[in-house]
């Protein structure tokens, strides 16, 4: 399988070679400025002492505080973090919101462990990575395997280190400790912006077509909420479980109270099962990946269907993926761009606790859908101007505007 850096440092090489930067430059882009490595040892709840990992990487901090998502996961290795962090970078730039990109990741399996035993995780390698995160410096946010509660531990852990209430450090809190109205929804809402903008594109609405979404976690499952909401066919969803399909639509509304008691979406009754293979195959117009990377590679590619695919995961879909799915015509919504919802509403978060002046949902909406559809409407143009894949087109604004802050300030010494 190729691995997420292998996919991120293509990427970047594609977007260097379109803007013919040096090869100094070039590797400046590639490289972190900054990593953290701790160890996180965990008091389990039985007495014994088991070690994990943990990692920070701040990929590049020229336009602002570092920015991005907090992983767990047993598989999270120093080289994936790496990657996620360097996505930030250019999704950031791309919706041009004033941060610079980052990630970090414990290599825990949060399924396996109780709230007690993940509360002391987060909270030791939140005082582990303290010399390097704050609200000025790198702004944490919830991703695969953490939530808003481990956000409010991240947040409760530096205050209290610092002696006094800064919500700033972290985004995706809970509302009654400074988080935003419509954050927990905002990656999802964001890729049906997304998606719709590219529909629109080829006149096409999205209460015509029938969608597949892959993951049903904080990104797929409001994608598929958003999607129903805007008339589309939801046709097909998969968690980590296993899958059900219903080539009627499902009853989305029904499969969501049926998963909020805890429950897999291969075990609702209003549909047949299917397989996380299966679902890249199906005959539908649109298809949501939302969960993990590397899932479309050139075989799965091969057998996609669908006219568009709007990536709700980070780096779902590898170099070569990518390659048969531009060959074969249908057109992708990168990652930077469709997922990047969720961290503009954590960049309206964080101004928000920054000024202790809250706004209401409905400005929170309308100043999403504004930034997802102007930054689609500025990558569609590039790509349009220069004959380039959206992808392409997208990585070259990120890295450009990356780049730039970069030598504005020039390099010290
Ligand atoms: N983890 C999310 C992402 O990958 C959100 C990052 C954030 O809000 O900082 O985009």
């Amino acid at each position: 399988m190729t691995s997420p850096l292998t996919t991120a440092l293509a990427q970047l090489a594609s977007a260097v070679e379109i803007l013919g930067y040096s090869p100094g430059l070039h590797e400046m882009l590639a490289t972190p400025r900054r990593e953290m490595h701790v160890a996180v040892p965990l008091r389990r709840d039985s007495g014994e002492i088991v070690l994990h990992r943990g990692y920070r990487v701040q990929h590049n901090i020229s336009r602002g505080p570092g920015k991005g998502g907090l992983r767990y996961a047993a598989s999270v290795d120093i080289d994936e973090v790496r990657a996620l962090a360097m996505w930030m970078t250019w999704k950031c730039a791309v919706v041009d919101v004033p941060y610079g990109g980052a990630k970090g990741g414990v290599t825990i399996d949060p399924r396996q462990y109780s709230q007690a035993e993940l509360e002391r995780v987060t909270r030791r390698y939140t005082s582990e990575i303290m010399p390097i995160i704050g609200p000025e410096r790198d702004i944490m946010a919830p991703d695969i395997g953490t939530d808003e509660q481990t956000m409010a531990w991240v947040m409760d852990t530096y205050s209290v280190n610092l002696g006094y209430t800064i919500p700033g450090v972290t985004t995706g809190k809970p509302l009654p400790v400074g988080g935003s109205l419509g954050r927990a929804t905002a990656t999802g809402r964001g890729v049906v912006h997304a998606a719709a903008a590219a529909l629109a594109d080829d006149g096409v609405d999205l209460a015509e077509v029938r969608a597949a979404v892959q993951g049903f976690g904080k990104v797929g499952s409001h994608a598929a909420h958003w999607l129903h909401e805007a008339g589309t066919r939801v046709v097909a969803v998969t968690d980590v479980d296993g899958g059900t399909r219903n080539d009627d639509g499902l009853d989305v509304p029904a499969l969501l109270a049926h998963v909020a008691t805890g429950a897999s979406v291969s075990s609702f009754e209003g549909g047949t099962p299917v397989s996380n293979d299966e679902i890249f195959a199906l005959d539908v117009d649109l298809l949501i990946p939302a969960a993990v990377e590397g899932v479309i590679d050139a075989d799965t590619a091969t057998g996609i269907k669908a006219r568009w695919v709007v990536e709700g995961a980070n780096g779902p879909t590898t170099p070569e993926g990518d390659r048969v799915l531009a060959d074969r015509g249908i057109v992708v919504v990168p990652d930077i761009l469709a997922n990047a919802g969720g961290v503009v509403v954590s960049y309206f978060e964080w101004v928000q606790a920054n000024q202790a002046y809250w706004w209401t949902s409905e400005e929170i909406a309308e100043r999403l859908a504004q930034r997802m559809h102007a930054a689609y409407g500025a990558v569609a143009e590039t790509a349009r101007d220069q004959s380039l894949s959206l992808r392409d087109a997208a990585l070259a604004i990120g890295v450009r505007r990356v780049a730039e802050a970069h030598q504005i300030r020039g390099l010290y010494p």
